[in-house]
């Protein structure tokens, strides 16, 4: 039976992804190959390449404002240090919110650079809000940030006005809500979230502003010569892509960025008011920074850790354990996991309460 899964990442697909990919495994496009033996210079996998490319840009309502899109490997952790090698400029310096682990991450990559200055930073507070009042110096070369927080379960809910180039890691929150997304001037996530499997890694620029840092860049870290490449410069990650430029299809099915939307908000509504309402749960996060992908959470009572684990695995529920760094409990409710499956928790959670 298929489990609910609320593993924080790699993570749930829609099922017909997984069906298409497994399809496409023993036979691509009727061609007799799989998509694992063809080559990447194909006029089939070209095709998907482009696809994928339009896709996004179609998605995130970035059509004609000046935006590459590129499909690259390494994983977000690469492009920590991808944006000061193109954006940092020699002598510069660049200004980053430290809202999670991954940001801390970020931020070690940048400071091998250059002047990093951390504008603001919950860390003393382990993560469980994010900070709101700081400013940016005007002088920054970029401004970096990360929109949700995928392992305390905080998310940004608005971005900061600013002249400085905005760069933001959206690995656990891409196309799961409407926003601007020309207020980025580069935007970058993991596949292995809300867009495929792991693998590549989706990166967003706004072109006009590369090229500006007076620095000699290794091939494989400059974006202009990825741009120029079409992602292609060395082999891309051709499963990968495959398999996300099918999410992407499915994604545009159920009403692209606005309809999922609506579901995400409701399955974290769900969830959210009987964490509240129940009173053997606590939610780890600050209310109004609550992340709609990351629900975390806690018993109040260890003592029940395990009859709730026991409850939760019996509903076939797998992947609701905490990060390592953390404990308690994480619901992640990426784009692909429905409904009925936060329902399930919920009916779990009840039957905790109801057994003492
Ligand atoms: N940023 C965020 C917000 C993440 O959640 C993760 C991984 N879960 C990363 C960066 C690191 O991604 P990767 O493992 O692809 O390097």
């Amino acid at each position: 039976m298929k489990k609910h899964n609320y593993s924080a990442g790699p993570c749930i697909l829609p099922q017909e992804v997984f069906e298409q990919s497994a399809q496409a495994l023993l036979d691509f496009n009727q061609s007799g190959l799989s998509i694992l033996e063809i080559s990447h210079r194909s006029k089939d996998f070209i095709a998907v390449m482009e696809e994928a490319r339009a896709l996004v840009l179609e998605l995130l309502g970035l059509e004609g404002k000046g935006y590459q899109v590129l499909f690259l490997q390494g994983g977000a952790s690469m492009e920590f240090l991808r944006v000061p090698y193109n954006y940092m400029k020699v002598g510069g310096k660049a200004a980053y919110l430290e809202t999670g682990t991954w940001a801390s991450n970020a931020i070690k990559e940048a400071q091998l650079f250059g002047e990093t200055e951390v504008v603001a930073s919950s860390k003393a507070a382990n993560f469980n809000y994010i900070p709101k009042d700081y400013t940016i110096p005007a002088d920054a070369d970029y401004f970096h940030c990360t929109s949700n927080n995928t392992i305390f379960g905080t998310q940004m809910k608005s971005f900061p006005k600013t002249d400085v180039p905005v760069i933001c890691d959206m690995s656990s929150d891409i196309f799961s809500r409407q926003l601007d997304f020309s207020q980025f001037a580069l935007i970058y996530a993991g596949a292995q979230k809300n867009m495929g499997p792991a693998g590549t890694t989706l990166v967003v620029i706004k072109e006009e502003l590369l090229g500006k840092t007076g620095r000699t860049l290794p091939s494989m870290m400059d974006y202009q010569k990825q741009i120029k490449a079409e992602s292609m410069y060395n082999t891309p990650a051709v499963f990968p892509v495959y398999a996300s430029l099918l999410t992407l299809q499915w994604l545009k099915k159920q009403g692209g960025i606005a309809g999922i939307e609506q579901i995400n908000a409701a399955k974290a509504a769900l969830l959210y008011a009987e964490i509240d309402r129940n009173p053997l749960f606590e939610g780890t996060a600050a209310v109004e920074d609550r992340s709609v992908m990351n629900a975390t959470f806690l018993l109040k009572d260890a003592a029940q850790t395990e009859k709730f684990d026991a409850l939760w695995k019996a509903a076939g529920i797998s992947g609701l354990n905490g990060h390592r760094s953390v404990g308690g409990y994480r619901a992640s409710m990426y784009n692909a996991l429905p409904l009925e499956s936060v329902q399930v928790l919920v009916n779990a959670m009840q039957e905790l309460e109801r057994s003492i």
